[in-house]
């Protein structure tokens, strides 16, 4: 899968595409990364690429100019492609998006700045607009980092075969269960026995009680939105009579 990202900051990439689990995949030709640099786009001698606000206001705001030209040179890699802008007007970015946006063979990832961008370059150009949360960042770089991490875990190989992803908070409408690794007694407390009973069944039920438990808890927004299976109205019926004995 190939990504672009246009930029006026590239050098904040480097680090970020060349370490861990990212990087490892960038070398082994799973993810393609191309940074474009807006600015080699500008037409002054001073490679301007922002300007003041029509209509007054504080501020810059990114000029149509650099940013046309920028994405009319990249070049396209198979039939399926989308270009986002990052904004945080833009719809919010979760896993079902993630899930879907894997399926192309090329994502445009357009990094505002200042003010943001000309409204020109979202009319012509822009296939989805994506905000990674309710707030504002100084630049979409950030954005466009967690969009490529987030999509390139679920491209087949990257993970390794290590680990599912499946078994990731939100792929099933619950949180993850809580994790243990040695040593099995730490300052007093101890990990559940059910996880070093080698039961596989009983590890498995007692995972999808705690992840149901911590849903409740945390995020009880997720539950609502899930189709639950007879054993999962069990666990819950089971929660539920636990909180009533309490
Ligand atoms: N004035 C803009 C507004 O109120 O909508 C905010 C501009 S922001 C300071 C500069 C750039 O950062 C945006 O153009 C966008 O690319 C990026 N950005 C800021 N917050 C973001 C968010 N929550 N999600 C995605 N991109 C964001």
């Amino acid at each position: 899968m190939r990504f672009d990202i246009l930029t006026i900051f590239p050098d904040m990439f480097s680090a970020y595409l060349r370490e861990s689990i990212l990087g490892k995949a960038v070398k082994k030709g799973l993810v393609d990364i191309g940074i474009i640099n807006i600015r080699n786009f500008a037409e002054d001698i001073h490679n301007t690429t922002d300007d003041r606000p029509y209509g007054g206001g504080d501020g810059m705001v990114m000029k149509p100019e650099p940013i046309f030209r920028a994405l009319e040179s990249v070049e396209k890699v198979g039939d399926r492609n989308l270009i986002i802008l990052l904004s945080p007007q833009g719809t919010k970015f979760k896993q079902a998006d993630a899930w879907e946006l894997s399926g192309f063979h090329q994502i445009i990832l357009v990094c505002g700045r200042y003010e943001g961008v000309d409204e020109r370059i979202v009319s012509h150009y822009i296939d989805r607009e994506i905000s990674v949360g309710d707030y504002i960042l100084t630049g979409g770089e950030l954005g466009a980092m967690i969009i490529i991490d987030t999509v390139s875990r679920l491209i087949p190989g990257v993970l390794g075969g290590a680990r599912s992803n499946l078994e990731d908070s939100f792929e099933d409408g619950l949180l993850e269960y809580p994790q243990y690794t040695r040593p099995r007694i730490f300052r007093g407390k101890e990990v559940p026995p059910v996880l070093l009973s080698g039961d596989h069944e009983k590890i498995r039920l007692w995972r999808k009680k705690e992840s149901f438990k911590r849903t409740l808890k945390k995020r009880p927004d997720l539950l609502q939105k899930g189709i639950l299976s007879l054993e999962d109205k069990m666990i819950l019926s089971s929660l539920q009579e636990e909180t009533d004995k309490d």
